[in-house]
């Protein structure tokens, strides 16, 4: 889609550090991680939020998180925990209108972020 920033990202007009990427979504390092290996994961094909998801969209994407979880585990291995946020419309805190699915790694109990 125009002037989306993530379809920019997913197709190298703007870089980006990946940490997975098949023929269903790309996974990439937040541009400001609230901790080390902050990752967003988005589907290839531009979906504004879940709302736009169908069954076979959502089964695609969400299906691929334990396996990004894990490759995340394998780069970050002090990691402790995850988080696994995604936010829908601005009142619920979405900013980039491209569905995206946060993973934030926890280090200890006593990260600044909660
Ligand atoms: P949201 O608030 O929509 O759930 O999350 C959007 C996320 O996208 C934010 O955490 C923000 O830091 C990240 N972000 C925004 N622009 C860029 C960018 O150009 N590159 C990367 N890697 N992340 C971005
Ligand atoms: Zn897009």
């Amino acid at each position: 889609m125009d002037n989306c920033i993530f379809c920019k990202i997913i197709n190298q007009e703007i870089p980006s550090y990946k940490i997975y990427e098949d023929e269903v979504v790309y996974a990439f390092l937040d541009i400001s991680q609230v901790t080390p290996g902050h990752t967003l994961i988005v589907p290839k094909k531009h979906a504004q939020d879940i709302f736009e998801y169908d069954e076979a969209l959502a089964s695609e994407v969400f299906a691929r998180v334990p396996k990004i979880a894990k490759a995340l585990q394998a780069a970050y291995p002090e990691m402790q925990g995850l988080n696994i946020i995604n936010n829908n419309k601005e009142v619920a805190y979405q900013t980039v209108f491209h569905s995206h699915i946060h993973l934030i790694p926890r280090y200890s109990q006593h990260d600044d972020f909660s």
